[in-house]
């Protein structure tokens, strides 16, 4: 399939850069390897993006992006990239089954969740293992839960499950958080949850199931079992960015960009948390869609 912009990922980044791209009459192809949304789509509530007062599911938001971008003409296909050629005037964009070839490409393919590598972590991951509160919380009413974190998301979960579940132990290997301090003050003001300080996770275990949680307190070396029902890991993203490598990535992997999302390869433009930024939040995502995609027009039109 031939097209003007081909974008890779349909997070918030992605279908920004869609919504623009096609509404300046570009031919727009969207590739996305699960769901619309990335990310943000397992998101309970974003108080933080502006236009919704009170919040807007990640998901809600997620359906009413994709819709605005195919109400503009952008063709949005699931299916994974596997790998993507520069030919100098063409970019060559390949998944298991389909080439498409476009003139400008954008990388949206954002980030994944980061294992501990913990002992035992992916015997039970979907046993007693999440990634996703919103997933998978209200398989926990009434019932004990671990969270792994100190950052906004750890901090923003165990929120969200303490709705659910009796109790929450938000187990943390320093002795501050990296979050907030609002959340942080939502946190420790919340009866349900316990912040179990300077400790790490060493060992799951359990028969079927998760059911207890080996933890080393840093400071002391004392290792000790908490009984759980199930464990929440939010220790931060890597970028999914493997097969990007062809292009400068700074020490963590994320992809280099300058102010309007310019690689180092001409006419392949990087936007949203896959990029080397300071902020990853929805609306700097969508922020960065939009100035890949215009960025990708002027590139066009300069061919
Ligand atoms: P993050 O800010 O990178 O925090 C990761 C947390 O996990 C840190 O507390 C870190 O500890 C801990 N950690 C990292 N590796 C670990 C390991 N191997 N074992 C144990 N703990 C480990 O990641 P995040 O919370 O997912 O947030 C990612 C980005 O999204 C941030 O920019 C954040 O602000 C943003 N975000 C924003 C919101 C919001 O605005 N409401 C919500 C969610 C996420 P240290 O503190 O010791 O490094």
């Amino acid at each position: 399939m031939i097209c003007d912009v081909l974008i890779i990922g349909g997070g918030p980044a992605g279908l920004s850069a869609a919504i623009y791209a096609s509404r300046a009459k570009f031919k727009t192809i969207l590739l996305e390897k699960q769901g619309s949304g990335g990310l943000m789509a397992l998101t309970d509530n974003i108080e933080n993006y502006p236009g919704f007062d009170g919040g807007i599911n990640g998901f809600e938001l997620a359906v009413k992006m994709e819709a605005q971008a195919r109400s503009f003409g952008a063709e949005i296909i699931f299916d994974e990239v596997i790998e993507i050629m520069d030919l100098g005037a063409t970019k060559r964009v390949k998944t298991a089954n389909r080439e498409f070839e476009s003139k400008a490409a954008i990388i949206a393919a954002g980030t994944s969740v980061k294992k501990t590598g913990m002992l035992g972590e992916d015997n039970f991951i979907g046993k007693g293992i999440s990634f996703c509160a919103v997933c998978d919380a209200p398989f926990y009413r009434d019932k004990t839960v671990g969270v792994i974190g100190g950052g906004d998301s750890a901090v923003q979960e165990a929120l969200y499950l303490a709705k659910f579940a009796k109790k929450v132990f938000l187990i943390h290997r320093r002795n501050s958080l990296r979050a907030a301090k609002f959340l942080q003050e939502k946190l420790f003001a919340n009866e349900k949850i316990t912040a179990v300080l300077n400790s790490v996770p060493i060992e799951i275990a359990g028969a079927q199931k998760v059911e207890k949680l080996k933890i080393r307190n840093v400071l002391s070396g004392e290792e000790r079992f908490v009984d759980i029902d199930g464990l929440f890991i939010f220790i931060g993203m890597s970028p999914n960015s493997a097969i990007f490598s062809f292009l400068p990535l700074d020490a963590n992997g994320y992809i280099v960009a300058g102010k309007n999302m310019e690689t180092s390869v001409a006419g392949i433009f990087a936007a949203g948390d896959i990029r080397n930024k300071d902020l990853r939040q929805v609306s700097t995502a969508v922020s960065d869609g939009a100035v890949a995609a215009v960025s990708a027009e002027r590139y066009i039109d300069s061919l």
